[in-house]
């Protein structure tokens, strides 16, 4: 049996589901959204939504800018919202070249219009009580950036899909595309589609090779917990927090610590065991620098699949040689960039630029045979590895 659609989208996670959704609010009249499974079981329910403007390079933050607008947005525009909660951003600097990077970077992001300051070591401690004292070199701050809840934007997000009515098919399986590119075969049959959106977040480089790409994107273990709640660790002492060099942040939850960190040494593909011996450097890294942490039980522990990229930055493009199919992937910052990289995406398919940012270095095409990026890495980022699973 045979369907036809304006656009097809593939995976119903953040950047799938909000590219249909602004695919079908920009008019076409049939959007269908195809995920393998259920709306969010991807990484897009298991992040721990932490949105910053504060990025590395002019994309990450026009992205970051984007999305926050975005989440801020949404009790308006749809009835319903992701959680945006506006709790400010610290990234303390440990050391002389940090601090000297931390400069440099805060220099771009106010020319583009990012609240962002210089916290002096003392202005540091006074802003964050909970945090051990005479740490830090000082550090960059942003009272804008936050965090969203992810259950809550795959809710927000489901209610947009309905309302806006893009056809949402769950439990239908992408298998490929037909040989004009615009036939989308899946595991409920074939849909003759004018445009094709192609997502999967940790999965997207299996989505590219049964569409014939190769996309150089993986999938790699994240952890993260939260910890008992404690009077010191009240939302309003405790800013988020990010500790660039060793790849851990924290955030206020439920009278908590939310918090994770990543493993530069974990071997890229899909986990999602707990690794208690990993947990257990999160913990004292944490307790460095948050020492009231030290006794704290822990309320929660999970580990799930997180994207990236080679050099950490999305990619949002035309698919080589097959016209009408369009790339989109968020490298793991779909929270903070996931709405912008879909807004984007719809539109690199509907025209073929953005008003969100220029995609032209985004695209596929930067990546080399071997998957390396000729753009500079991102340099506010997980260390995530910056090789690429075959699986
Ligand atoms: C533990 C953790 C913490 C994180 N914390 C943050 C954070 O604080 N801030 C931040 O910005 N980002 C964070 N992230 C990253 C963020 O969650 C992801 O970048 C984002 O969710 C990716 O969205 P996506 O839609 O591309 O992918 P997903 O949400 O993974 O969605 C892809 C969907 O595609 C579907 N799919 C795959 N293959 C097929 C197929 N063949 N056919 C049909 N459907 C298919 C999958 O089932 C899935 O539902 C975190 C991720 C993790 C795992």
């Amino acid at each position: 049996m045979s369907d036809t659609a304006d656009a097809v989208v593939v995976g119903g996670g953040t950047v799938g589901a909000w590219c249909a959704y602004f695919l079908r609010r920009a008019g076409l009249a049939r959007v269908v959204l195809i995920e393998k499974g259920f709306l969010g079981q991807g990484a897009s329910s298991r992040a721990a939504g932490v949105v910053r403007m504060q990025g590395g390079t002019p994309e990450a933050v026009r992205l970051g800018q984007w999305s926050r607008r975005f989440y801020l947005s949404q009790r308006d525009e749809i009835g319903t919202d992701s959680g945006f909660t506006e709790q400010g951003y610290l990234l303390p600097c440990f050391t002389e070249s940090e601090v000297a990077a931390a400069h440099a970077r805060m220099k771009m992001q106010a020319a583009l219009g990012v609240a962002v300051r210089w916290l002096e070591p003392d202005e540091v401690d006074a802003a964050n009580p909970t945090l051990a004292t005479g740490q830090t070199l000082g550090g960059t701050f942003c009272a804008q950036d936050g965090f969203i809840t992810p259950p809550r934007n795959v809710a927000a997000y489901t209610v947009a899909l309905i309302r806006s009515g893009v056809e949402v098919r769950e439990h239908v399986a992408f298998h490929g595309l037909g040989s004009a590119g615009s036939t989308v075969e899946t595991s409920q049959g074939r849909i003759d589609a004018g445009l094709v959106v192609l997502t999967g977040g940790p999965k997207l480089a299996e989505v590219g090779r049964l569409a014939g790409l190769r996309i150089p994107a993986g999938g790699v273990r994240h952890q993260v917990a939260v910890t008992e709640r404690h009077p010191d660790l009240d939302p309003a002492r405790v800013p988020m927090v990010f500790d660039l060099a060793a790849g851990l942040y924290w955030r206020p939850e439920e009278g908590g610590l939310l918090f994770g960190m990543s493993n530069p040494d974990e071997p890229p593909g899909e986990n999602r065991e707990v690794d208690e011996e990993y947990l257990a450097k999160m913990r004292a890294r944490l307790a460095a620098l948050v020492p009231v942490t030290a006794g704290l039980g822990l309320r929660r522990i999970w580990a799930a699949t997180i994207d990236y990229t080679p050099d950490h930055l999305p990619i949002i493009g035309p698919a080589p040689g097959l016209a009408g199919v369009t790339v989109a992937c968020a490298g793991g910052a779909g929270m903070m960039w996931g709405p912008g990289v879909a807004r984007a995406a719809a539109d690199v398919a509907l025209t073929g630029s953005s008003e969100v940012l220029d995609v032209s270095p985004l695209g596929l095409d930067r990546f080399d045979e071997a998957g390396h990026s000729r753009l500079a890495t991102d340099p506010i980022a997980l260390p995530f590895p910056e090789r690429i699973t075959s699986s």
